[in-house]
């Protein structure tokens, strides 16, 4: 009886834990949180495939922080960052998974209005391509093409919606 429980429990553990990377949100959720009526930010549309495209945005809010986003099946995959994505390996950063955002907001930069979701305003910090070197249910690899940003990064899942954004050693020779 108490087996069976902790199994129910295992399972439905890594269930959630797996949908995190491969099952992806949609976008419910962002727009749920928005009324476009008010916000200038995109509703935007889910698309197929994706060009691999990445945007860091710089977001003062309430407290500033570093929205870090992947364009991955059609939508774009979002961390906040309350630190900035690091430039220099060995540095751990915090990366929070928030909703999907809509390919449209790779563009977007502006001024959320007082009293909306994420009120404050919010510039491109960097955009660029990246290429998925590896992905498992925990652990996402990519390489960054940006402006800042460049080289290799990985994403770890440790609990919930809490990941570490590291940059990867270069490989030397
Ligand atoms: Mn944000």
């Amino acid at each position: 009886m108490t087996c069976l429980l902790v199994e129910t429990i295992i399972s439905l553990t890594s269930a959630v834990a797996t949908q995190w990377v491969e099952g992806k949100m949609g976008l419910e959720e962002y727009r749920r949180k928005r009324e476009f009526r008010k916000t200038p930010e995109p509703s935007g549309k889910e698309r197929g495939g994706g060009e691999n495209r990445f945007v860091v945005h710089k977001h003062q809010a309430r407290h500033l922080h570093y929205d870090f986003r992947l364009e991955m099946e059609g939508v774009l995959r979002s961390w906040a960052v309350p630190k900035g994505v690091p430039l220099e390996p060995g540095v751990r950063r915090l990366a929070v998974q928030v909703e999907d955002h809509p390919v449209e907001y790779l563009d977007f930069a502006g001024t959320i209005p007082e009293g909306e979701y994420g009120a404050g305003t919010v510039e491109i910090w960097d955009k660029g391509n990246f290429e998925l070197d590896q992905r498992a249910s925990d652990r996402l690899e990519f390489t960054l093409k940006g402006e800042k940003l460049s080289g290799g990064y990985v994403l770890i899942h440790t609990d919930k919606n809490n990941w570490l954004l590291l940059k990867r050693k270069e490989k030397s020779g």
